[in-house]
């Protein structure tokens, strides 16, 4: 039985590592699709693990291949996620998270809308997403800034996700993405490891004494 595909979206800055992080370590039987990326990587980024750092030379021959779901260019980087990939997972019977932004959304929901779901994370406030933003230390001034006006934009796309949660907390948030993807699997009549369900044998009872 295949795997669930679910996107996960969020304006950058919110906390959707973090929560899958806290996710990945409660739950069975889920992974990421590694995406393919233009952009430099940043300290503690592992090629292969975070993303498969690419030229754009490259990612263009991937494109014109057609080895890609989707792909776009966000916050002036090329980002893209191989089909390979996510099949070779979703044919093992694992749940499959994409990582990608609005744009890359709206292309995997176009091709196979009723072959996955999607989930939009959003922060408690702006001013709380700024904060978080700066306070990870990972990007420059202009960096955070290209990044805080594109997530205004990308909030317009809230509504065609089919769930979305407020990461106030880690904990909460962790927990209501981890009732989706468990409610989700029950749905294709999976267990909670997303193993597929036993259900009971077909033998008849035994006969009834009349008495
Ligand atoms: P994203 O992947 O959405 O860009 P990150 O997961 O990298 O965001 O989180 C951005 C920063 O916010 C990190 O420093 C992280 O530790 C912090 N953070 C994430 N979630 C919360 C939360 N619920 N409360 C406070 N800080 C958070
Ligand atoms: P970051 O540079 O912070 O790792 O990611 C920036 C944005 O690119 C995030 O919103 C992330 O979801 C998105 N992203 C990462 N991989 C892909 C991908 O393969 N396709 C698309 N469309 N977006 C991606």
């Amino acid at each position: 039985m295949r795997g669930n595909l679910i996107i996960i979206s969020a304006p950058s800055g919110t906390g959707k590592t973090t929560i899958l992080k806290e996710l990945f370590s409660q739950t069975e039987g889920i992974t990421f699709s590694v995406s393919h990326t233009t952009r430099a990587p940043r300290a503690g980024e592992t090629d292969g693990v975070d993303y498969h750092f690419t030229s754009k030379d490259v990612f263009k021959k991937m494109c014109t291949a057609d080895e890609f779901i989707e792909w776009a260019e966000v916050h002036g980087n090329f980002y893209g996620t191989s089909k390979k990939e996510v099949n070779k997972h979703l044919d093992q019977g694992v749940d499959v998270f994409l990582d990608i932004d609005v744009q890359g959304a709206r292309q995997v929901r176009k091709k196979i809308e009723k072959e996955c779901f999607s989930i939009f994370i959003v922060p408690p406030s702006w001013e709380e997403q700024e904060k978080r933003l700066r306070g990870r230390g990972t990007d420059s001034d202009e960096t955070i800034k290209l990044r805080l006006a594109n997530a205004r934009k990308e909030m317009a796309d809230a509504d065609l996700y089919d769930f979305m949660i407020i990461n106030d907390t880690v904990n909460r948030a962790a927990s209501v993405l981890r009732a989706i993807v468990i409610a989700e699997r029950c749905r294709n009549r999976r267990d909670a490891e997303g193993k597929p369900l036993l259900l009971p044998s077909s033998t008849p009872l035994p006969p009834q004494n009349k008495e």
